[in-house]
């Protein structure tokens, strides 16, 4: 069975077509991952404009399908199902997405298999080679876990008996994770998107500056990141003023990192003492952040830890054709598609 997956929930365009084998031993082969960043597009302004991802995501995807069928000769009629992330995303970025699939599903005639976009970033971790054409076998899972999101858009705690059954435990009240990082990125004069370049300058330096981890004491399991961001800009323009900005850069990266990951871990902690669970699933665009990676296996050291493999962190087509594999009776034809994109999990 052969399944075409589309992501246009943010600023990736992703197309990739996966096969399985009809065996139920859920073995199968990447055929093709074809994906556009759009991170030039964006990175002037300093962070995403829906408007623009929506343009750049309607140009992009008859260019990327295109190369996707030179490069494996497939015929659309060939193909099972189509799969498109519905949401959660930006919604100018989704309806490009949505009617380019569901224009496809109409003429080859095929059922469309809406994927939630947050769900395919956990079960991504069950990936475990980003190799084109060869056989793999869906990583086996230890359950029950407690699963960690942390990306662009999102930073949601769950608790998983297994991927069918599954509870929201806690999620950010206002700034995500990855928004944090991206604006703190911008504090210190880093472009867009700044989290990869705010690991690389926090490597160079110390966490010498004390900063706040927000809302570790209260007893539940949300997260704040917009008062730590407050804080910070703070921190620089003090620092600014005692003209001492540029030797504390790094300094001020790294410290900002410590309290941003620290509070993810500390949370992540108080999840483990209150549920008896045998793994910790951790995804999303910042844990391709290695130093935040070597914290989570340094600090549950005795727990089983998954990752996705660092290229299937952040969003593509990959993630959203593999999942939908495990929704195929959600599959829809296309005229009944009617979905709210803004539903999270
Ligand atoms: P996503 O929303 O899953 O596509 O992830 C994008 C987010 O991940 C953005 O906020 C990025 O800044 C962040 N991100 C990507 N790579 C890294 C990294 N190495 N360290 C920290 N954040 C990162
Ligand atoms: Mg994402």
């Amino acid at each position: 069975m052969k399944i075409l997956g589309f992501e246009t929930t943010c600023d990736e365009t992703g197309i990739s077509l996966i096969e399985f084998k009809e065996n139920k031993k859920l073995e199968f082969k990447i055929l093709a991952h074809k994906l556009r960043t759009q991170v030039e597009v964006h990175s002037k302004y300093g962070g995403i404009v829906p408007i623009l991802a929506a343009r750049e995501h309607k140009k992009n995807l008859p260019i990327l399908l295109d190369n996707l069928i030179k490069e494996t000769k497939i015929n659309l009629k060939d193909v099972d199902y189509f799969a498109f992330s519905y949401g959660p995303g930006l919604p100018p970025a989704l309806v490009e997405g949505k009617e380019f699939v569901v224009r496809l599903a109409k003429r080859y005639d095929k059922k469309i298999i809406p994927v939630n976009h947050l769900l395919a970033h956990f079960y991504s971790i069950l990936i475990s080679k980003n190799k084109l054409n060869i056989w793999q076998k869906v990583r086996k899972i230890e359950f029950p876990a407690i699963g960690l999101l942390i990306s662009g858009g999102h930073t949601i705690l769950v608790h998983f008996e297994s991927f069918e059954k599954f509870k929201k435990l806690g999620e950010t009240l206002d700034d995500a994770i990855g928004e944090s990082l991206d604006k703190a990125a911008r504090i210190l004069g880093l472009e867009y998107p700044g989290g990869p370049k705010l690991e690389k300058l926090a490597k160079k330096g110390k966490p010498l500056f004390n900063l706040p981890r927000p809302m570790v004491n209260q007893a539940n399991f949300n997260f704040s990141f917009a008062g730590l961001k407050t804080a910070f800009w703070e921190l620089v323009e003090e620092v600014r003023r005692l003209n001492k900005l540029e030797e504390a850069k790094a300094d001020l990266a790294n410290s900002y990192q410590k309290a941003a990951f620290e509070t993810l871990i500390i949370k992540v902690k108080k999840a483990l003492d209150r549920y008896s669970v045998k793994s910790i699933i951790v995804t999303g665009g910042v844990i391709s952040n290695l130093t935040l990676r070597k914290m989570f296996l340094k600090f549950f050291k005795n727990k089983k830890i998954y990752f996705p493999l660092k290229e299937l962190s952040t969003d593509n087509g990959i993630n959203i054709a593999f999942a939908s594999y495990f929704f195929i009776e959600k599959a829809l034809e296309p005229e009944k598609l009617d979905i709210n994109p803004i539903t999270t999990i």
